[in-house]
């Protein structure tokens, strides 16, 4: 009998050691340009899984006919799979021969069938080796490979498989490191340090717990990396758009695989995204010149591949909030979600099914880990901005957007809230007044009117103030979502989609005034509804839950995120565009009676201006801005956000966002202006307005004078 440790000993440095060999066979094989040296390498590919079929046939029986059928098997398997090798070296010889001096070796001609076949041995050889050392080590027995799914999962989900499989991953990455596209060398290794911490290769639970946490910030990191290489590389070619598109596919099927690990005990389609990251890993790596290939088409005009990557990081993250959930606050889950059964007819486990759907989702949106994940994601990007943003107010703006996020969206509703009053269920422990959105936060008693007209009220006073933008570009979530670098690049599909394009402009279209009109109702109707449940005279429940609550979590809970992934087909910032947010709505009606609107500083230098700059960068798709612009020398719009993109992009600093700060300015600047006559002959009677930072504008237009193009600087001139 062994000693238990040696054995393992024995078997960590065999695994080692056959990770260590397919490493340098992978490298070999992304190196092979002629027939001989593929079929080496395949056959040395076939040897091993020869020698780990015989040891799996006796380690399935160990006894002596197992082992005497082992013997056969291997030395069969060698024996069979050196005819080919023998072929092709025949081949090669005649060739000789035949070409004497002229002699080059026969090349390599169907490459992508090559890297099919070493990727199917690879993983053969990774999956044999997953179930003969998990035998070997007597840490699995045959008989629980009840099916071949079981059987996949179990020889797929053990550190004999993922451990040396993470170690070839890395190996061949590093060793192949001078083919392999510099930019992706990154994003390689960290698929393989992802494959290292796959969580049901422990055994001991906080290993596996802290393999979860590491695995969701590997892949947070990944999902950041992919976002801002296409910002950046808007044109990459076909196979780097699908290459990421297909990882982050995998990345979402291996978070639902973590999902029904947890909670169902399953690992079947955690093996199955494993064995397609391996796939989609050696297929890069044996293959990498294809990453050479032309650019193509930007994806900025690629509406479905953008909608299927912004889904599948959806689905991804929905999935990793839900593991967070379950491994760092079970409580919250259990008592956020509880499903209905899928028994009963047809009808009955089909509603049972959307209803288990909605709150599900329901309760990973509006779960800390979701929003923290999100808020790293989608906040990186926004720090990216700010580094590229051009003016002070926006980046002071962006900043607040995001501190705003830490603090509205995830600290006070998911960690101070419940501190504070933790005798209360969920929801019930945001009060009215604070996040999230007023109506709809809680159910509505009599009692809490004042809390309800003094958060309408604060809104009022804010919007009358400063316009939408005080909650549309700061404190709702929704900017943080909208406004990072690649994000805000996909406002150009408020111009280019057939939905979108529906909605441009300040107008209030046929199609607004619906998508308004159903939001405002609903409003007013679960209100009522909610209210008179309250007081007894109904009991009315929606879906289960009070009306205003369903309200609220299907606006922003559900709907929002499902507008945010079809942005390529509705627009950017379509809760502004559409109308979908009643928020949105109520402070945008206000906001149009107040202090706030765009001006320029010269409405000459818009008429000749043939950029349009400002109109082509608003992420609400205000294109009617330089008409107003030209004719009164300002634009008011309740759609309006104010996020000032617009002021960003023209290119002549002629259009700063005006609220009521300039107007307070303006009146004390009116008042220290010295009487007519006291000023010297060459000193402007007239001020030009103040910046949006406070500051003298960039280009003050002397009074009395043409303003014309000459007037505005820095910036290139606008045409003649
Ligand atoms: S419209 Fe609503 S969801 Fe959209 S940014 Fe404004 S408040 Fe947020
Ligand atoms: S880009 Fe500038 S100059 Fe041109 S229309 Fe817009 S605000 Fe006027």
């Amino acid at each position: 009998m062994i000693d238990p440790t040696l054995s393992l000993a024995i078997l960590v440095s065999f695994a080692t050691l056959m990770a260590l060999i397919t490493a340098g066979l992978v490298k070999w094989a992304a190196e092979a340009r002629t027939r001989t040296s593929v079929a080496v390498v395949l056959f040395l590919l076939v040897m091993m899984i020869a020698m780990l079929g015989g040891a799996l046939l006796y380690f399935l029986h160990p006894g002596t006919a197992s082992l005497v059928a082992a013997l056969w098997f291997a030395s069969a398997a060698m024996s069979v799979s050196v005819f080919p090798v023998f072929a092709v070296f025949l081949q090669d010889a005649r060739r000789r021969l035949v070409m004497k001096e002229a002699y080059a070796p026969a090349p390599l001609r169907r490459r992508h069938l090559f890297a099919a076949s070493i990727l199917g041995l690879v993983v053969l050889n990774e999956f044999l080796m997953g179930w003969t050392f998990q035998l070997a080590a007597g840490t699995l027995s045959a008989s629980r490979a009840t099916s071949a799914a079981t059987a996949l999962a179990l020889g797929v989900n053990s550190p004999w498989f993922l451990f040396p499989m993470a170690l070839e991953m890395g190996l061949s990455a590093f060793l192949l490191r001078g083919v392999l596209p510099r930019r992706f060398a990154g994003l390689l290794i960290t698929q393989a340090a992802l494959m290292f911490v796959s969580p049901p290769a422990f055994s001991d639970p906080t290993a596996a717990h802290v393999a979860v946490g590491i695995g969701s910030a590997l892949m947070i990191g990944i999902v950041i990396f992919v976002l801002e290489h296409i910002y950046r590389h808007r044109q990459d070619a076909p196979v780097v758009s699908g290459y990421f598109l297909g990882l982050l596919a995998i990345y979402a099927l291996m978070m639902a695989g973590l999902y029904q690990w947890l909670v169902y005990g399953s690992g079947l389609l955690f093996a199955v995204s494993v064995v397609l990251e391996m796939a989609l890993f050696f297929d890069v790596v044996v293959v990498p010149e294809r990453f050479k290939e032309e650019k193509g088409v930007p994806w900025t005009l690629r509406p479905h591949w953008t909608f299927a990557l912004l889904s599948v990081i959806f689905v991804a993250e929905a999935f990793m909030g839900a593991v967070l959930d379950i491994l760092l606050e079970p409580s919250y889950f259990a008592g956020a979600f509880q499903p209905l059964p899928l028994s009963g007819s047809g009808a009955t486990i089909l509603s049972n099914a959307v209803s288990n759907g909605f709150w599900w989702l329901d309760a990973v949106t509006a779960s800390t880990w979701f929003l923290l994940m999100m808020g790293v994601e989608m906040g990186t990007l926004v720090v990216f901005k700010i580094v590229e943003t051009r003016s002070r107010e926006t980046r002071i703006r962006l900043a607040l957007m995001l501190g705003s996020y830490g603090v509205f969206v995830v600290w006070f509703p998911s960690i101070y809230y419940p501190m504070a009053f933790p005798g209360l269920p969920s929801g019930t422990a945001v009060p009215v007044l604070g996040w999230s959105m007023g109506l709809g936060s809680a159910a509505i008693a009599p009692s809490l009117f004042t809390v309800i007209f003094a958060t309408y009220g604060i809104w009022a006073l804010l919007s009358l103030l400063f316009g939408r933008r005080w909650v549309c570009s700061v404190f709702c979530m929704a900017p943080t979502m909208y406004q990072g670098t690649t994000i805000d690049a996909m406002s150009s599909f408020n111009r280019s989609s057939p939905l979108g394009r529906k909605y441009l402009s300040s107008r209030f279209s046929g199609l607004y005034s619906v998508t308004t009109g159903t939001v405002m109702a609903s409003l007013v109707g679960v209100s009522l509804l909610s209210y008179f449940d309250q007081v007894g005279l109904t009991h009315v429940l929606i879906a289960g839950a009070d009306p205003s609550v369903f309200l609220y979590d299907l606006s922003f809970n559900v709907m929002w995120y499902l507008i945010f992934v079809t942005i390529p087909y509705t627009g950017n910032y379509s809760c502004v565009t559409m109308g979908w947010c009643y928020t949105g709505i109520i402070t945008g009606a206000f906001g149009r009676l107040g202090f706030f609107d765009l001006r320029v500083r010269d409405r000459e230098v818009c008429k000749r201006c043939t950029t349009l700059d400002c109109a082509k960068k608003c992420p609400v798709g205000l294109v009617d801005m330089p008409g107003h612009f030209r004719q009164k020398g300002r634009f008011r719009s309740s759609k309006c956000c104010g996020v000032g993109d617009c002021a960003e992009a023209c290119p002549y600093g002629n259009l700063y966002l005006h609220d009521v700060r300039h107007w307070v300015r303006e009146r004390l600047a009116a008042r220290r202006t010295p009487p007519a006559g006291t000023l010297l002959p060459m000193v402007p009677r007239a001020h030009a307005p103040p910046t949006s930072e406070g500051t003298e504008p960039r280009s003050p237009v002397p009074a009395g004078r043409s303003s014309g193009a000459h007037a505005v600087a820095p910036g290139p001139s606008p045409p003649a």
